[in-house]
């Protein structure tokens, strides 16, 4: 089966076997197949965050498609994520193959809050916690209280709670190295409406808020917030849709880069620019000492935007090498689409060439978020 079927880019060789398992049991078994025959094996969701190189994939591909979302017991108030908000909330645990979006869905059409800005991202929901998926002000794991693993190491599905994930931005252990597979994810969210419209978490991002006519901070109605996201997304093309060419891609191809302070002094003054949040820097300090204010400033991380960075290293909109069907979307300058019939090849050089500008203009290497199989920067 080519993997190009299978992933929202549209590039991939063929793989030796796909295995599609029908119920979480059959999916644990199949994949304990997998590790126990030795042979390579990859585990692929909706394929919307990795980029499949042209000679395929020589094992087993194992497609999670397992869906269900139900409602459990609200369990210790100790594994309450971080944005819970409120006395009222739910809890669900959702199948690994459930598609992202509906999750989203499915939660807004119930009043409940907590993901309602993660609206529109492609994917499934056991690859939700993989990169602590985000956007427009809210992340994944901002909601998750656990996961249930497969282990790869073990062998067996044992359950982790969030925050022993490492959930960061765009990163986790999962995306680090820690292999196995997400058989399911808990979330937990607000269900404070108590009859009346439900209304989102604050909006954390200026240009949600603007777009809604409201000042940051405010909480509207999850379905108004829902439908706002939607818009702002499509007119990115970050909303996958085969009809528009600017959506055939895997998402932003880079993440946004976290330097030190004082690199960051060096960009110009125009450059966008965000200290990272308080827990993302690697502050150590020694138990039983008060925290301190670091000595050094310069201890600060910086995060830049990617998108900047390209469009002012001269790649702007639309560009593509000379005779490449890979080319920067006509919407927006961090998505690498494939404009019909690109090889994986053709995005890795397009990637490089992205990578190779921005680094002789501004110093900065820009990592790809999307994982890579079998092709390399
Ligand atoms: C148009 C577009 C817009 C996007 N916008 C955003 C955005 O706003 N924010 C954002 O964070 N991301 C965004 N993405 C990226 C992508 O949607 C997310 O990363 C999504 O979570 C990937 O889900 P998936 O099921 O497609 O994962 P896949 O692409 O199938 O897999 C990604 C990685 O996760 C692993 N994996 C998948 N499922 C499992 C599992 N059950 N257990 C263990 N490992 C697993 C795979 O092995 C692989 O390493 C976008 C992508 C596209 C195409």
């Amino acid at each position: 089966m080519r993997l190009a079927d299978l992933t929202t880019l549209r590039v991939g060789g063929d793989a030796d076997v796909v295995v599609e398992p029908a119920t979480e049991a059959e999916l644990v078994e199949a994949t304990r197949d997998a590790w126990d025959s030795g042979d390579e094996w990859l585990i692929l969701g909706g394929g919307s965050n990795v980029v499949v190189g042209d000679e395929g994939f020589e094992g087993t591909v194992i497609h999670v498609v397992t869906r269900g979302i139900e409602r459990v017991p609200a369990g210790e108030a100790s594994l309450r994520p971080s944005a819970y908000l409120g006395e009222r909330g739910v809890r669900l645990r959702v199948q690994a193959g459930e598609p992202w979006d509906d999750v989203v869905a499915h939660a807004v059409a119930n009043g409940w809050a907590g993901i309602e800005a993660l609206s529109g991202i492609p994917g499934s929901a056991g690859a939700a916690p993989i990169q602590n998926i985000g956007a427009y002000g809210q992340e994944v794991g901002s909601s998750l209280v656990a996961i249930e693993f497969l282990d790869y190491l073990s062998g067996e599905v044992e359950r982790i709670p969030a925050p022993a994930l490492g959930l960061g931005y765009r990163s986790s252990v999962l995306k680090q190295g820690r292999q196995g597979l997400v058989v399911a994810i808990e979330l937990a969210l607000s269900d404070d409406a108590a009859g009346r419209r439900a209304l989102s978490h604050p909006i954390a991002y200026a240009q949600l808020a603007a777009a809604m006519g409201v000042r940051l901070g405010a909480r509207v109605p999850v379905d108004e917030l829902r439908q706002t996201v939607l818009e702002l997304r499509a007119s990115k093309g970050m909303i996958w849709d085969q009809s528009d060419p600017d959506s055939v891609s895997a998402g932003s191809f880079f993440t946004n880069p976290i330097v030190g302070e004082n690199f960051a002094r060096t960009l110009p003054r125009e450059a966008p620019r965000w200290p990272t949040a308080p827990d993302e820097p690697d502050i150590a300090v020694p138990l039983g000492l008060p925290a301190a204010e670091p000595a050094v400033r310069s201890d600060y991380r910086v995060k830049l935007s990617a998108a900047w960075l390209i469009e002012h290293a001269g790649i702007g909109r639309g560009f593509a090498l000379p005779g490449s069907r890979a080319a920067i979307s006509s919407k927006h300058t961090l998505a690498i689409v494939n404009r019909g019939g690109a090889t994986a090849e053709e995005v890795a050089e397009l990637a490089r060439y992205v990578q190779t500008r921005v680094f002789s203009e501004y110093g900065v290497r820009l990592q790809p978020e999307p994982v890579l199989v079998g092709v390399t920067l």
